[in-house]
């Protein structure tokens, strides 16, 4: 995987600054590369010739040859690199989200299938980033049901003459895990400042919300020992099992966003984003735009985003 400086805070004029051309772009993938190091598939071996005119490294001692992009999102791909980095900056300096068709006209580009895909590989990159962060502390969870379209029925209606981008809508099941540690400061009434503090944010698509799948699901995402408050729904009964769980009574509470000030909050805001951005979301999709919603999320405190891919 790729990693771009930490240091770096982009705007647009330093990002065209820095990667004027696809030659300086190859320049920076290059010693990222070297920074990271290679090993030879064929013999382990760490060192390696530069070949400039093929993009390639060589293995000094079986002469084996690999591509600069391989073991990249880069690799596989036949867009330039400067068309990725763009697209990379453009997608990560804003909270929102884009569109494939919004992208395609920004680069302006004629084909609109490759800039879906490298779309979709930049969005499986951050979600490959956030899985390496286990929660901590306190979490709010709770579940949130996504609205998504059938792409298959959608084609047949299409075929059928009907309006274009309706499907079989229905909603995914999304289990939604945010840390909210209690804060020391009294609550403010009047600025509703929540007394909780939000830090990290995790989003999962899931089959189903049975107790034994939401156990798994989150051993899998969680430190030790945390605590975690949910509402009463039975699929949280068995959380007693992996942490210290305190199940509230939303119907008794006046003011829940007061209890649950963050989960709710992160639901919403994912829903109005995706559903503003992406007309209609494929099924198979909606893991890929809440990874890119969270991958966000969990940087709103780091001024540059474009390091992290
Ligand atoms: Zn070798």
């Amino acid at each position: 995987m790729v990693t771009f400086d930490k240091s770096e805070s982009m705007n647009l004029m330093d990002f065209y600054q820095r990667f004027p051309d696809e030659d300086s772009c190859i320049v920076y993938l290059k010693s990222m590369r070297l920074k990271q190091g290679i090993s030879c598939k064929k013999c382990d071996n760490n060192d390696f010739y530069w070949k400039q005119d093929r993009l390639m490294f060589e293995c000094k001692k079986c002469k084996s040859r690999t591509s600069f992009r391989t073991d990249t999102i880069f690799e596989n791909s036949n867009l330039p690199l400067l068309l990725w980095f763009k697209t990379i900056h453009l997608i990560s300096s804003t909270k929102k989200t884009f569109s494939a068709l919004e992208v395609q006209r920004q680069l302006n580009y004629n084909n609109y299938e490759p800039i879906w895909e490298m779309l979709h590989k930049i969005r499986w990159a951050m979600g490959q980033r956030d899985t390496r962060y286990k929660l901590d502390t306190f979490l709010e969870i709770d579940e949130g049901f996504f609205k998504v379209v059938d792409k298959e029925l959608s084609k047949e209606q299409i075929n059928e003459g009907q309006k274009r981008g309706r499907g079989s809508v229905n909603h995914l099941k999304v289990l939604v895990l945010v840390e909210s540690e209690p804060v020391e400061e009294q609550y403010d009434k009047n600025k509703h400042k929540p007394n909780r503090k939000c830090g990290h944010l995790k989003m999962i698509v899931m089959e189903d919300l049975k107790a034994k799948s939401i156990n798994e699901e989150i051993s899998e995402n969680i430190h030790v020992g945390l605590n975690a408050i949910t509402d009463k729904y039975r699929g949280y009964a068995k959380l007693k099992e992996i942490l210290k769980h305190e199940q509230i009574n939303t119907s008794e509470l006046k003011e829940v966003h007061k209890t649950f000030p963050w989960v709710h909050s992160a639901i919403g805001n994912a829903k109005k984003i995706l559903q503003g951005f992406h007309h209609s979301i494929g099924k198979e999709y909606l893991q890929s735009y809440l990874d890119e919603f969270c991958y966000k999320f969990n940087r709103r405190y780091i001024p540059d985003l474009f390091d992290k891919v």
